[in-house]
């Protein structure tokens, strides 16, 4: 059994209230390998923003959940060495059983979530509240979910939104005693969030996805007040991104994300937790697909993976400082 404590890893509790009395979101990137979690903490350092290295089930699978946990420890060590002792949360995101969370908790995460928006409303109350008694134990915050998100992530599939229900809000939280809650208003999980025909165009041709659902979430923000919202989903999937990949022997289709305008809205209220992995995989891929196509000789790795490392730190800054609102809150 290891304490998160011991590592140098925090729970989520104080930065979510700093979050949400401050107007912004704390990042949630996704991890599973080295270059990924050095281009985080980099650009959080540079960006004196605080963290939450988030790890999905794929992840732990792909990279060793052991291996993660180190390098989570590493990456407290590592932002030091930078020059900033900057709050970095190790998060479990879609955890589906009680089983996954509780290993988790015993490894050293400081921060799980336990979703049962696929169980009955009664089922998810009860999966929830064993997490949440479990965890609580050792300080670790719980984050649940209530409705259901669109789309693929690793192991989370569902065809069709299940917006959250505003009247199920309080007696959920009150009934698992949970940290913070993932909602549905809209946003959704992969790089294909909308099809064309759920879009609009404008002037120039250039396709807007159809509004995220603010009156859900004032409703909710209304019934429990001051609470920590997530949002699930919130990749923007930067076209110029799909663009490099395409250009360069890609393949990417009807790719269509969450415009930032609406998740720096999103921010300045109770949502406090943003969580952006799609981004990162296109930002990876496009750079790398470039280094292929213009230097066919390369064949060390760190010469694709080392300016794909950059690119990646650019978009997380960007996140911090122009999407969240996070940075300088470290
Ligand atoms: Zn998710």
């Amino acid at each position: 059994m290891v304490n998160y404590k011991e590592l140098g890893l925090v729970n989520s509790r104080e930065i979510f209230k700093k979050a949400f009395e401050g107007k912004y979101a704390i990042p949630a990137f996704n991890f599973n390998n080295m270059e990924q979690m050095q281009a985080i903490i980099q650009a959080c350092v540079e960006e004196s923003s605080p963290v939450i290295l988030q790890v999905s089930s794929g992840a732990r699978k792909y990279a060793n959940q052991t291996l993660l946990r180190y390098m989570a420890q590493g990456a407290v060590e590592y932002a030091k060495e930078l020059g900033k002792n900057i709050p970095i949360v190790l998060h479990l995101d879609h955890g589906a059983d009680f089983e996954i969370c509780k290993s988790c908790v015993d490894m050293g995460f400081s921060s799980v979530m336990i979703d049962g928006s696929h169980h009955s409303y009664e089922d998810n109350i009860a999966l929830t509240r064993k997490v949440v008694e479990y965890a609580h134990q050792y300080d670790v915050t719980v984050e649940g979910e209530l409705g259901v998100l669109a789309g693929i992530e690793d192991d989370v599939v569902a065809e069709h939104h299940t917006y959250t229900q505003p009247e199920e809000v309080e007696d959920f939280v009150s009934k698992t005693g949970v940290d913070s809650l993932a909602i549905s208003i809209g946003t959704s999980h992969g790089a294909n969030k909308f099809t064309p025909a759920q879009c609009t165009r404008d002037e120039n041709g250039v396709l807007i996805p159809p509004p995220l659902r603010f009156d859900i979430l004032e409703a909710i923000e209304k019934r429990i007040p001051g609470f920590p919202i997530v949002l699930h989903g919130s990749s923007s999937v930067p076209q110029q991104y799909v663009e490099l990949i395409n250009k360069y022997g890609g393949n990417l289709k009807d790719s269509i994300g969450i415009p930032e305008e609406e998740l720096r809205r999103a921010a300045k209220s109770a949502v406090c937790k943003i969580n952006i992995d799609s981004d990162g995989r296109l930002a990876m891929t496009a750079s790398i697909r470039e280094t292929f196509a213009l230097h066919p000789e390369w064949f060390d790795p760190r010469q694709y993976l080392g300016p794909a490392r950059e690119e990646l730190k650019k978009l997380y800054a960007h996140k911090c400082v122009a999407v969240l609102g996070s940075a300088g809150k470290a």
